[in-house]
């Protein structure tokens, strides 16, 4: 669904993705672990073209993204994705928040919107919240919402950079318990998470990366008992 082919990325000169071969199946759900600055960040957004690589190649599906005739706005409305820091808009409810973009992109009038945010907002758990604004929600209700918002259009694969990063410890387990349900409905996944023991339970792959390369590309079970490399050793060791 997603090819990553020999991408690099660098800021003000300096090499922060090294090479990265990548490919994410129809299904899977793939963790990224690895420690801050290396690189984990600038890989999701790369997979959306949020970051341009200066070379290498994003597939999506058939598709290049780095084509120039490639439609960006439109292969963006199938690859969702979820923020450490929610991105709610804050002058708009919870309801318009997830039917903005259907009325605008969509095109749907206001009814048929509404009822397809009410059914995503049944599906996080929170149909009570439509008419609330952002600012009368918890940490875990908002990512929630944010979470309901990028279903909206319909996305074939979604990317989460540390969602429950910004997370008081109680209010983890809801989001991540909405994460485990949409891969058990068979969505496609790249979850970046500090969470070992989510990457452990609900991922079909585990991928470590370090000083923008990756190490290991395995099954969780062998990354967190078997690792190749020393430096995931460490990490590991500091972990968990
Ligand atoms: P991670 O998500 O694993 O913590 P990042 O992908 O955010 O790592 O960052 C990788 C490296 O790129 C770090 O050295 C970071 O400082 C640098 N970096 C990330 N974003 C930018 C940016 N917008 N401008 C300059 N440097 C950046
Ligand atoms: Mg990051």
């Amino acid at each position: 669904m997603l090819k990553v082919k020999q991408l690099s990325k660098y800021f003000h000169g300096k090499q922060v993705l090294h090479e990265i071969d990548l490919e994410i199946k129809e299904g899977e759900i793939v963790t990224i672990i690895g420690p801050s600055g290396s690189g984990k960040s600038t890989l999701l957004r790369c997979l959306n073209l949020l970051e341009i690589p200066e070379s290498g190649d994003v597939l999506f599906e058939e598709t290049n993204l780095l084509d120039k005739k490639t439609n960006l706005n439109e292969i963006r409305e199938q690859i969702g994705m979820v923020f450490q820091s929610f991105n709610l808009f804050p002058n708009k409810t919870v309801g318009e928040n997830i039917t903005l973009a259907l009325k605008l992109l969509k095109k749907m009038d206001e009814a048929q919107a509404n009822e397809i945010a009410l059914g995503l907002l049944k599906r996080v758990g929170l149909e009570d919240k439509f008419n609330v604004y952002p600012s009368k929600l918890s940490g875990g209700q908002k990512q929630r919402v944010a979470i309901a918002r990028s279903l909206a259009l319909k996305p074939r694969v979604m990317l989460f950079d540390e969602p429950t990063s910004a997370l008081d410890p109680e209010m983890v387990t809801e989001v991540l318990d909405v994460m485990k349900e949409l891969g058990e409905e068979g969505m496609t996944m790249v979850i970046v998470t500090h969470e070992m023991g989510f990457a452990r339970q609900v991922a079909s792959r585990a991928i470590f990366i370090d000083g923008g390369k990756i190490l290991e590309d395995t099954t969780p079970e062998t990354l967190f008992t078997r690792p190749t490399h020393q430096r995931t050793k460490e990490f590991l060791a500091k972990v968990l």
